[in-house]
């Protein structure tokens, strides 16, 4: 704490933590601006990341980066999104069928490759990208921000006039202000790798489509990737995972494919050619989004289930928001708080929206609603542009995702009626079996 108040100089004037999608891009958008921005990442690129599905409501950001033609150069082209149902059938959800304005189309991307192309648009925009250095912590004092820093086993100090936290999970500010809030609902972990030789389905042979396979403990992806391999993921339920008892993640992996409606024909000539990864899935946020002269952004405010594949998108529009936020606190501080409302009101409520359909997911309205699904009063192209990612500022979407609210409510007071009645009748059987056992 600079507790004299005597004027410290600055090394930059925005100091980025994490050089993931989110990272770099606010780090770019400040730079263009003419802020002096160090970006700071503590593995090297190109490294391994999950969350290879990108959202067409991703791609004007990726165009007003100036890096789509980049993106397009390293992704596999995507179309939609299917969604099978338990008998091994699907329903095919086309991003051409969507109410809005977000292209038709998005791209399916090795993460090591993308992030790395970020990193260096990053760079080729001005900013001081700094690869193997970790920020170990922050200490704020009245007119800036002191990181301490460690360079594999070298330790120094910056001082910048703003933090942005895009440290992804590891949510440094999050966990340093004890900001982080667990769901007690999505607890859930991942068990992931990349096969070749998986078979996509007959009306998608150019691999386009990007599959997500409900089973009875959770969901599974299959994700087509530039190389020609494909990404097959499973995320299980808690209750699920402890059924594991010291399996490998192969065994695990495989039975648990067993089980994934879908899954077997897909698999019967796939190979795998990277490591079975594991990793905790857990949902949480962050109580606090943003504070004097720190803001948070993409996973280190708020993790989402993955299973609409909003991570990378919710990552790269709140960056493209926050920057914003920071170019107009850095030039008028008077407005920082009024600025930072706004932020975090915007994004909540767009978090909201993906939340409300995650946490409804495997219940079995969403599932029917899902499987079968009818575009009354244009609802299910309401919902393919959700799954685009067109959940903010789009009022006709808005408005279609209101109806499906109401219709699923209504579907559910219905199912509650015939599960009631179903109870009612099963109980009315066994006393008769009783009485007729007595007779
Ligand atoms: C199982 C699973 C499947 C997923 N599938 C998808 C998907 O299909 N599509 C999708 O869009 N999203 C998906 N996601 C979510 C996606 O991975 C994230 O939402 C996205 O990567 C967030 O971007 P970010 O920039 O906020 O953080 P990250 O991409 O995690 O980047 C954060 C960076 O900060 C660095 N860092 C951390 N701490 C420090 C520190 N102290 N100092 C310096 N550097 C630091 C990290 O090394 C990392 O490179 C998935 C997530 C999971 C768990």
């Amino acid at each position: 704490m600079n507790g004299s108040r005597q004027p410290i100089p600055f090394d930059c004037d925005v100091l980025v933590v994490g050089g993931g999608p989110g990272g770099s891009t606010i780090s770019a958008l400040l730079a263009r601006r003419g802020w002096r921005v160090t970006l700071l990442e503590k593995a090297s690129h190109p490294r391994f990341h999950i969350g290879e599905s990108l959202l067409p409501a991703n791609m004007p950001i990726f165009e007003e980066l100036g890096a789509l033609e980049k993106l397009r150069a390293l992704g596999r082209l995507k179309l939609g999104a299917d969604f099978p149902r338990a008998d091994g059938s699907y329903y095919t959800f086309r991003f051409d069928r969507a109410l809005g304005d977000t292209p038709p189309w998005s791209f399916q991307v090795k993460r090591e490759d993308m992030d790395q192309m970020l990193f260096e648009h990053a760079r080729e925009h001005g900013v001081d990208a700094r690869e193997r250095v970790t920020v170990e912590g922050v200490a704020f004092d009245f007119d800036g921000v002191t990181a301490q820093l460690d360079a594999q086993g070298t330790k120094s100090r910056l001082r910048a006039r703003y933090l942005v936290d895009a440290s992804g999970r590891d949510t440094l500010l999050g966990k340093q202000m004890k900001l982080v809030q667990r769901s007690e609902q999505h607890q859930s972990a991942a068990l992931f790798a990349h096969y070749s030789g998986v078979a996509y389905n007959p009306d998608d042979p150019g691999g386009n489509i990007i599959s997500v396979n409900r089973f009875e403990h959770g969901w599974a992806w299959f994700i087509p990737l530039p190389d020609g391999t494909t990404s097959v993921g499973c995320v299980c339920k808690p209750g699920y995972l402890k059924t594991r008892q010291g399996a490998s993640n192969e065994d695990f992996m495989a039975r648990t494919l067993a089980i994934v409606p879908g899954a077997a024909r897909r698999m019967v000539n796939a190979e795998r050619v990277s490591p079975i990864r594991f990793t905790g899935n857990y949902s949480y946020a962050c109580t606090r989004m943003a504070g004097p002269r720190w803001i948070l952004i993409g996973d280190a405010w708020a993790f989402l289930d993955p299973v609409f594949s909003s991570g990378v998108f919710l990552a790269m529009y709140s960056a493209r928001r926050a920057c914003d936020v920071v170019d107009g606190a850095l030039r008028e501080p008077a407005r920082e708080p009024a600025l930072q409302k706004v932020y975090a009101k915007h994004l909540r409520r767009g978090y909201a929206r993906f939340a409300w359909f995650i946490c409804r997911f495997n219940s079995p309205v969403m599932k029917a609603l899902f499987a079968d699904p009818r575009n009354v009063m244009q609802v299910e192209q309401g919902v393919i542009s959700m799954l685009a990612g067109d959940v903010f500022d789009n009022k006709r979407v808005l408005s279609k995702l209101h109806i499906f609210k109401t219709i699923y409510a209504i579907a559910s007071i219905m199912n509650l009626r015939r599960w009631a009645a179903e109870r009612i009748d099963r109980r009315r059987q066994n006393r008769m079996q009783v009485a007729a056992g007595a007779e």
